[in-house]
């Protein structure tokens, strides 16, 4: 009997030393071909498979790599771009880059997280005419090139409910999901072909089950997977669900005619005992998501072996492996010999995890194994004391609840209009301006010692003063430094605060080849000593206009960084909220009239399912409170939101009580703000004006559209004119002119009111 056995739902695939990053950043410059971009590609996916088939996984996922997305993989897969990429006439390569990235006459995709994680997908647009054909031919290839390899792999697909439910209409009123009956023979066309290759598995990953979904969805799930199994000539079935526990969806999977069902066991561990009761498992293999995906730790053998064997009575047979992709976790612990000993013992990272599964997957199947150094790596974690800071205890034990709350909007917003004294729709920057290469090198140069701090005090001085002159040219009305100090809006923080500790090359993919570095969050947080203030209050010594201080929010940084799994978030959250709140005091000690905390995870930790909302938004909104509760009337609060749906999360935005609140907007025209309104809120918003993923410069009768738009939902009072958010990703060839009609757009329109 053929099964899985062993395996991992997915794999990194931006390169140990990111070297698909710098592939695909050659090209689009154009000092690099598609040649030396596709051949980064094969050595990566070469690498990937041959290391997972030597740790001996007893099933190697192909698929996993990407040039950008695997959402837009697969609307590339089964020829379902938008028209206004695929008449550009640009080669194959190209019409992907074009939607990923956006061209002069053809805005790119829609970008959005994918699910809870820091990844960001593309977002398919589809509408009654889409019609779906299997045009793409990457996942065969992959297939022979790994077979050529002498590894047979089991490619991994988005599911095909999933894909249509992260899609979104072109048409207002349109179902994407009302499509399933057209995109199902593409799929069981591709099934065939991968049958035709040799392969005898295809994992098609269905995560959207793990959040509420209704009964239309479900039956679209039941009928999806009865279309599918019928395929004549297909390898096994897998149906990967992870980000949590199925709910419903699990009888519904277990019911069709599938061949093994991955479950994730680590996000919600009482779903175990709805898989162990699931009687309709019996003819199915179950791989037993039981090692984090997501997370660093090392994995408790024990804990992780009592939650498998539990499920040996319900399926057919039980295998093990991670509870997502590994796409959310560095490549390598062994790439990070300057992490502390002790600390470096308790972390698992990809490669790490592989060995995991491998080992847990032969003592489940009853094979003799050592679970010694693993028992023990779990015991030495639990066992240390340094993660544990008496006097951050002593601290948040003595909080009490007026510590999270500033007197009524209505009172601060006087003494601030007196204190900045702005004109009406002010204009301002969400933060970061491009990050130049003498400024990456400067601080390149600064962390390996070759600059002394003084000359890197004096080159970051010469790039704030440079941005400040900048922005007074431009007209801007409320200032920044522009952040060139910050390699990453948490890392940055994390670095300077007690309880983080920061890896080398912990890199994870973002999106596209964006990664980020996140922290890792092993001990209790307490900030030793002011992390921005000397470089603020610099740049507000250079100016007459108010700049504004610049910090990330106790949940953006939790949401960026590994945490820690031994105590509950809130109370995480709560301790890193004090440390912002120490430095908003120092900011304002300091001069600073306005201080912004960005909170652009907000959503992102939001639980899948609505049964998790009210405690998740308790948390994170008293941590935000106590982070900017501790100022005077006359301080401004600002804070910094970027996603394309804010849905759920907008009582919350409104609940945070910041003085002014800046969100995505371009994208989706301002849509927001009515929803904004019509959830109560009543302070003051900057809807983005300029989409700065995309290299795309708005004219400023584009923004003076925006803006109109905007001033139907928000009265002139409270609104502000700002970009949707920072703009350290962009060139000053793109920023300096968006800037200029963003400003132009708000005289004119100050003008009329
Ligand atoms: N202040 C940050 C910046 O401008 C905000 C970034 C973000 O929201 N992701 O870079
Ligand atoms: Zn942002």
């Amino acid at each position: 009997m053929n099964t899985i056995g062993t395996t991992v739902l997915g794999y990194p695939r931006i390169g140990p030393a990111r070297e698909l990053k710098r592939a695909l950043e050659a090209y689009w410059a154009g000092t690099g071909t598609e040649d030396e971009l596709l051949a980064t590609g094969g050595q990566l996916r070469e690498q990937t498979w041959t290391a997972l088939r030597d740790a001996g996984l007893g099933s190697i996922p192909s698929g996993t790599f990407s040039h950008y997305d695997q959402v837009l993989d697969t609307a590339v897969l089964f020829g379902a771009l938008p028209e206004r990429f695929t008449r550009l006439g640009l080669s194959p390569l190209d019409t992907y880059f074009a939607a990923a990235r956006g061209v002069p006459d053809a805005p790119a995709l829609e970008m959005t997280k994918w699910f809870d994680t820091n990844y960001h997908y593309l977002v398919p647009e589809l509408g009654p005419d889409s019609r779906f054909t299997l045009t793409g031919t990457a996942t065969v290839d992959e297939v022979r090139e790994a077979r050529a390899l002498g590894i047979t792999p089991r490619p991994v697909l988005l599911g095909p409910v999933t894909f249509l439910l992260l899609a979104k209409p072109d048409t207002p009123g349109f179902r994407p999901l009302d499509l399933l009956d057209e995109l199902l023979p593409a799929y069981a066309e591709l099934l065939r072909q991968l049958r035709a290759e040799g392969v005898e598995w295809v994992q098609l990953d269905e995560p959207a089950f793990a959040a509420d979904r209704s009964t239309p969805e479900l039956n679209a799930l039941t009928r999806a997977y009865h279309v599918l199994a019928k395929q004549a000539d297909r390898p096994k079935l897998l149906v990967a669900g992870y980000f949590g526990g199925l709910g419903r969806a699990l009888g519904v999977l277990a019911r069709s005619p599938i061949d093994a069902l991955a479950v994730d066991l680590v996000t919600d561990e009482s779903f175990v005992d709805a898989v162990a009761a699931e009687g309709a498992l019996r003819d199915k293999e179950v791989l037993a998501g039981v090692v984090d995906g997501r997370n660093v730790w090392r994995t408790d053998p024990d804990r992780a072996l009592v939650r498998a064997r539990r499920l040996l009575d319900t399926a057919a047979r039980v295998g093990v492996s991670t509870s997502c992709s590994l796409l959310h976790v560095p490549y390598d612990v062994a790439a990070e010999p300057r992490l502390d000993p002790r600390l470096r013992g308790w972390l698992a990272f990809a490669r790490q995890k592989v060995d995991e599964v491998v080992l847990l997957g032969r003592a489940l199947a009853g094979a003799d194994v050592d679970l010694t150094p693993a028992r023990e790596a779990v015991a030495d974690r639990a066992r240390a004391t340094e993660p544990t800071d008496p006097a951050v205890r002593t601290r948040i034990a003595g909080l009490t609840e007026k510590d999270a709350i500033r007197p009524p909007y209505a009172q601060r917003v006087l003494a601030q209009s007196t204190a900045l004294d702005l004109p009406a729709l002010p204009t301002t920057t969400i933060g970061s301006f491009p990050q130049t290469g003498d400024v990456r090198r400067a601080r390149a140069a600064h962390r390996a010692g070759r600059l002394r701090d003084e000359e890197y005090r004096t080159a970051m001085r010469a790039e704030i003063e440079r941005v400040v002159r900048l922005q007074e040219n431009l007209g801007l009305d409320v200032l920044v430094h522009g952040e060139p100090e910050r390699n990453d809006m948490v890392q940055y923080f994390a670095e300077q605060l007690a309880g983080f500790a920061a890896t080398e090359h912990g890199w994870v993919q973002s999106y596209g080849s964006r990664c980020v570095r996140p922290p890792i969050l092993f001990g209790d947080v307490s900030r030793p000593e002011p992390m921005t203030v000397e470089w603020a209050r610099y740049a507000q010594s250079l100016t007459g206009r108010p700049v504004k201080g610049m910090l990330t929010g106790p949940v953006t940084i939790l949401a960026w960084s590994f945490v820690r799994d031994d105590q509950p978030l809130g109370d995480t959250a709560r301790q890193v909220a004090l440390a912002i709140r120490d430095e908003v005091a120092d900011l304002e000690t300091a001069g600073i009239r306005i201080v912004q905390v960005d909170e652009p995870a907000l959503r992102e930790l939001l639980p899948l399912r609505a049964a998790g909302h009210e405690a998740y938004f308790g948390w994170a909104v008293h941590a935000f409170r106590l982070a900017t509760s501790g100022v005077a009337d006359s301080t401004q609060i600002h804070t910094h939101m970027c996603y394309s749906e804010f849905g759920e999360v907008l009582p919350a935005i409104d609940a945070l009580d910041a003085d002014v609140t800046s969100i995505e907007a371009a994208r989706s025209k301002m849509e927001v703000l009515a929803d904004l309104t019509g959830a109560g809120f009543a302070r003051g918003v900057g809807p983005g004006v300029y989409d700065i993923h995309s290299p795309r410069v708005p004219d400023s009768g584009e923004v003076t559209g925006l803006v109109r738009t905007a001033l139907a939902a928000v009265p002139a009072g409270r609104l502000w004119i700002n970009p949707d958010c920072g703009l350290k990703t962009r060139r000053y060839a793109e920023v300096e002119p968006a800037l200029r009609h963003l400003v132009a757009a708000a005289r004119q329109l100050r003008g009329e009111a």
